[in-house]
């Protein structure tokens, strides 16, 4: 039997690859349906080669230029839930941004397998989701560092944990002064060193909001108060995840910094399976580097953590800001430095609440920050 799967946002960085480790192993899956945003090109080529019997396009303007094929027609948020009451087995959830969170709750609702590549998710809903797992919604992790910290805590006790330690690449600007950090364009942020990504993920890596995010996404998936989880820079993003225990050793996952080997381990439902994908070579490496996060150059990191010490609703509030003002600054009304001070002026605006974990206030908390944010920056400009 193949196992039915649904992969949301294929045309994307993460879909991608998702859909090249299924060709990987052909026989095993069968995908049942594909969601984009609107790569018309790119997505008719994925519907030609995979057959899918759902194919759900966000952009519904956009519907004449793909040719579905002998798939069903499904367009715009209706289309996406319809996509979602498939009999799919399992949903790769690789949204980006906050459009991602209602497709990882149904999932998890549903008791499918969610793969989730999508970080937004659990900043906005984290204790929400925690919920729906302790419930039966199995969940395995996409993103490179929390695959890396669910394959080493497989068999390590809670008890036995000091911290849990992501790496972060630093980003195109790690090594710029602060000075020049206030010039840099959106040409620029969009050229990462190490993974090629999506537009909106690209600028938050910049501006290590990226990482703040990824320590918030720890803190709800693993159920770990968020004074337990650092990061540390490195470079070369071979390192991916450690766990420091508590007798003083220090557990490492590395793997080459290919996405297709966490999504293929979570395809595999935390199996490990012989993928073609890249080898670490540690004597060609020669060497490995790290440093501590600098949170005066790049302060996004640290409002990560000030929100986690507030509560939940600064955590919605911190992520839907940072989605407005990184899309300002793609279109130059604002400058990158400005990015963590505009998230930091709506998080300190809005009005604090400790717990949150239903879906209506989660939204009523994310429409309003945008919209202030939105309103502060037309005051801005004008
Ligand atoms: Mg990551």
């Amino acid at each position: 039997m193949k196992k039915r799967i649904i992969v949301l946002g294929s045309t994307g960085s993460i879909g991608r690859s998702t859909l090249d480790a299924i060709e990987n192993q052909r026989d095993e899956f069968d995908v049942v349906g594909i969601a984009c945003k609107g790569n018309t090109r790119l997505f008719t080529e994925q519907i030609r080669r995979f057959k899918p019997r759902f194919a759900c396009l966000y952009e519904g303007r956009l519907e004449a230029r793909v040719d579905f094929g002998t798939a069903r027609r499904l367009i715009g948020p209706p289309g996406l839930k319809e996509l979602l009451e498939s009999d799919a087995e399992m949903i790769v959830n690789a949204l980006p941004g906050s459009v991602g969170l209602e497709p990882t709750l149904e999932a998890l609702r549903q008791h499918r397998i969610l793969a989730l590549a999508n970080k937004e998710s659990l900043v906005m809903a984290g204790r929400l989701i925690a919920r729906l797992r302790r419930h039966g919604g199995r969940l395995i992790p996409v993103d490179s560092e929390h695959s890396a910290l669910y394959q080493l805590m497989d068999g390590v006790g809670d008890h036995e944990i000091e911290k849990l330690i992501i790496t972060a690449s630093g980003g195109p600007f790690r090594d710029y002064s602060r000075e020049a950090l206030r010039n840099v364009t959106a040409e620029q942020a969009l050229r990462h060193p190490t993974w090629q990504m999506g537009t909106k993920v690209t600028i938050d890596s910049a501006t290590l909001m990226n990482k703040g995010l990824e320590v918030i996404e720890a803190r709800w998936l693993f159920e770990v108060d968020h004074e337990r989880i650092d990061v540390v820079v490195h470079p070369e993003s071979v390192l991916h995840g450690m766990l420091q225990l508590v007798d003083g050793s220090l557990f490492a996952y590395m793997a080459y910094p290919d996405m297709k080997i966490p999504i293929a381990f979570a395809l595999n439902e935390g199996k490990r399976r012989k993928v073609p994908f890249g080898r670490v070579n540690l004597a060609e490496l020669g060497h490995l580097t790290f440093r501590a996060a600098d949170t005066v150059r790049f302060p996004a990191l640290k409002l990560a953590y000030l929100a986690l010490d507030a509560g939940d609703s600064a955590l919605i509030a911190l992520n839907a800001s940072n989605e407005v003002a990184s899309t300002a600054f793609l279109e130059g009304r604002i400058g990158f430095t400005d990015i963590p001070g505009l998230v930091e002026e709506t998080v300190g605006r809005h009005p604090n609440v400790k717990e949150v974990d239903d879906l209506e206030t989660i939204w009523e908390i994310h429409g309003w920050a945008k919209a202030y944010l939105e309103s502060h920056l037309r005051r801005i400009d004008a």
